[in-house]
């Protein structure tokens, strides 16, 4: 279980109003690593149980379905199917989990990451997310990222989507927060204060930890 899953879900469920393109203008660069199905799947398995887990499945499309029952870790996946899974995930948790995207972007960084840091470390922190932007065409075929250091923390900012959701966006903001926690941070805000989704030019998260 993520560390995120195991702190009191915040009072304000996430804003998912917006703007969502899911088949940008050339279909083939709306893609996403298959390891974000992987995180998905074990997240499900913990929640729901295999039972569960069958049930959701059930009601996926029949690509969907395939990615997130055997996730392809290296394969590349269409947003698009990425977005009907985790569409479905909140509609089937968000009552007993309001935050249940955040969740959802926690158990791909728990993924990842593994290891949990006894106190914070602040230059392994930054080395992580670093890498998360040098690495990004090794997880999206589409968009670009750049890494900045603030005072308080880090700022992720991302652009040139050709395919975006606010329900990514929400998964996104949970990534973060657990990538902090796991690397020893206590009490981490994240906060996108801009957003693609809502004609802004970048997707950018101010990253608190310090
Ligand atoms: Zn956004």
């Amino acid at each position: 279980m993520s560390l995120l899953q195991e702190r009191p879900a915040p009072a304000h469920p996430p804003r998912l109003e917006g703007k969502e393109v899911l088949i940008g203008p050339d279909p083939s660069v709306c893609k996403v690593k298959g390891v974000m199905f992987g995180g998905r799947k074990q997240f499900l398995l913990d929640t729901l149980g295999e039972e569960g887990f069958i049930k959701l499945l059930a009601k996926l499309t029949p690509r969907t379905r395939g990615y997130a029952k055997t996730p392809l870790a290296s394969s590349w996946c269409e947003f698009e199917s990425l977005i009907e899974l985790d569409r479905a995930i909140h509609e089937e948790l968000k009552a007993n989990y309001p935050n249940v995207l955040a969740l959802i972007g926690a158990a791909s960084a728990e993924l990842g990451i593994g290891r949990v840091y006894k106190s914070l470390d602040s230059e392994e922190l930054e080395k992580f997310l670093e890498n998360n932007a040098l690495f990004h065409n090794q997880y999206q075929k589409f968009g670009s990222v750049k890494f900045e250091k603030t005072p308080n923390g880090a700022r992720m900012i991302y652009s040139a989507y050709p395919c975006y959701s606010p329900i990514f966006c929400g998964s996104a903001i949970g990534y973060f927060q657990e990538s902090i926690l796991r690397h020893g941070g206590a009490n981490p805000t994240v906060t996108e204060t801009k957003c693609q989704c809502h004609g802004d030019r970048t997707c950018t998260f101010e990253l608190n930890w310090k």
